[in-house]
């Protein structure tokens, strides 16, 4: 029985292109030309709605890497932006007609493809066979209605809120303390401290700001609990140091004093590589956030795995329900793949439809498969989607500190040399794994093969 994939963008056709080229038909339902999202606007498959560019090309960057390790697994996505690619600098970036022309070509003149153009407003039932969705972030409303009736409101985002998140290494430990408010001695929370005079600067620097320009589908009425900063801060100039930046219950070591204000960061993963900026949800352009936030004590260096943003996005709380294939708790013959995991950017969704479109082809023939592994850039964005440590699931890009550290004694200069060669290592052995599993006969059902 074929599998049906709901959505023909990035993660949707990455998905099929894996599916069919190891012999398995596919049904895809992509609702281009019969509608379109506020976004999208040609009829071809695997459209970019907004930039043209699939970021770094360098190894030495976590989404270089990524594309490194798609195109070791026979990315459509990758292959198709190297084929249509246009001068960029030190990134990968194409000529959009061309690019998702190439990828229609190759997904629609299949002859292992159905290629239905209509709006898919439910989720098949189970005798239809594995379904995977990926409708992505602007999801068609009757669809979305129907995901979140199967999985339970609580579980589908419809707009993201999200802070920026630093690399643990890049900051410097001198100038921050440990300590959660009213408590002694090490905290959950790392603070930077500011001063009056330093405080003051940066609140009028972030009201200055330039900030991104919202669609019209995305003006939307704040919320008060998840405010953008420069909202909170343009309400008043100690707005913020008795909102986010309160200093209540903490002392800085340094001074014996309650600092005037305090940016808190608070651990994102259980291994304690990444942390969050508390209460930074932000729609400054990203050169004006990673300006910014250097002038916050501790963070003159940091290394930004993610950018605040605040947009339109339909996302699921994958950690809590999606298992470790991406395939749905409460409906098992669904797999999700793409944007709507959780998964936040371009390559990060069709990485995810790459590796969803295999796992699920596997799940389908009665194999189990295990997912890469989280020394691979892949595996450390999928392992993001299961993390339950924060409270609120929030959408990521990928970066190297989703990834499992590099032996102890790597120096720092040479940190991301080290995981991207162990990456590069680990992802030939996994799709080699994959590729044999495929050819052997179809394995005990529920036995995990490897
Ligand atoms: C406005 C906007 C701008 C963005 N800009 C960037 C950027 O510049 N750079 C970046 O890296 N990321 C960007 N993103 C984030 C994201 O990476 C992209 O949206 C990416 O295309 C997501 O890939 P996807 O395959 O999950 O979804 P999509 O590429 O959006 O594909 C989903 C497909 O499903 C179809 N579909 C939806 N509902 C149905 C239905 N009910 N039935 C049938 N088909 C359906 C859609 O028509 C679409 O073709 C942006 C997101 C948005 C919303």
């Amino acid at each position: 029985m074929a599998i049906t994939i709901l959505g023909g963008g990035l993660a949707g056709c990455e998905a099929a292109w894996q599916l069919v080229k190891r012999g398995t038909r596919v049904r895809l339902i992509e609702m281009k030309p019969e509608r379109f999202s506020p976004a999208h606007e040609s009829e071809n498959l695997g459209e970019l709605v907004c930039s043209n560019s699939f970021r770094s090309a360098s190894l030495n960057s976590a989404a270089g890497l990524l594309k490194e390790e798609m195109r070791l697994m026979d990315s459509l996505i990758v292959t198709a932006a190297r084929a249509t690619s246009v001068p960029a600098g030190k990134a990968l970036a194409v000529d959009r007609e061309r690019f998702s022309r190439f990828i229609t070509e190759r997904i629609s003149g299949n002859p292992l493809v159905t290629l239905e153009r209509r709006e898919i407003t439910r989720i098949p039932h189970v005798e239809e066979g594995t379904v995977i969705v990926a409708t992505g972030p602007l999801t068609s409303d009757s669809l979305a209605d129907d995901i979140a009736r199967s999985v339970g409101a609580d579980g589908l985002s419809f707009y993201d809120a999200i802070a920026p998140i630093v690399e643990a290494d890049s900051l410097d430990m001198n100038k921050l303390f440990s300590a959660s408010r009213y408590e002694e001695g090490e905290g959950d929370y790392l603070n930077a401290p500011m001063d009056e005079e330093t405080y003051r600067r940066f609140v009028d620097a972030v009201i200055w700001a330039q900030k991104v320009d919202p669609y019209p589908f995305e003006k939307i009425p704040h919320f008060e609990g998840c405010l953008p900063i420069e909202e909170i801060a343009r309400r008043g100039p100690d707005t913020l140091a008795f909102g986010p930046m309160k200093p209540v219950g903490l002392i800085d070591p340094a001074t014996g004093r309650r600092p005037y204000a305090v940016v808190q960061l608070r651990a994102e993963n259980r291994e304690k590589t990444l942390y969050n900026l508390v209460g930074f949800q932000t729609k400054m352009t990203h050169p004006e956030q990673e300006k910014m936030f250097r002038t916050i004590p501790g963070l003159e260096s940091a290394t930004f795995a993610r950018l605040g943003s605040i947009h339109r996005n339909t996302y699921l709380d994958a950690p809590r329900l999606l298992d470790r294939f991406s395939r749905s708790t409460a409906l098992p013959h669904v797999f999700f793949a793409g944007q709507i995991t959780g998964v936040e950017g371009y390559i990060e969704s069709a990485a995810s439809g790459l590796i969803v479109g295999i796992m699920a082809g596997l799940c389908a023939r009665g194999i189990t498969p295990e997912p890469p592994p989280s020394s691979t850039a892949v595996g450390g964005l999928l392992k993001h989607t299961r993390d339950t440590t924060p409270k609120k699931y929030e959408p990521m890009n990928v970066n190297f500190g989703l990834m499992d550290a590099p032996p102890p004694g790597t120096t720092k200069k040479r940190k991301k040399e080290v995981l991207a060669a162990a990456a590069i290592a680990e992802i030939r052995k996994w799709i080699g794994r994959v590729d044999k599993l495929w050819e052997e006969e179809e394995g005990e059902k529920g036995a995990v093969v490897f």
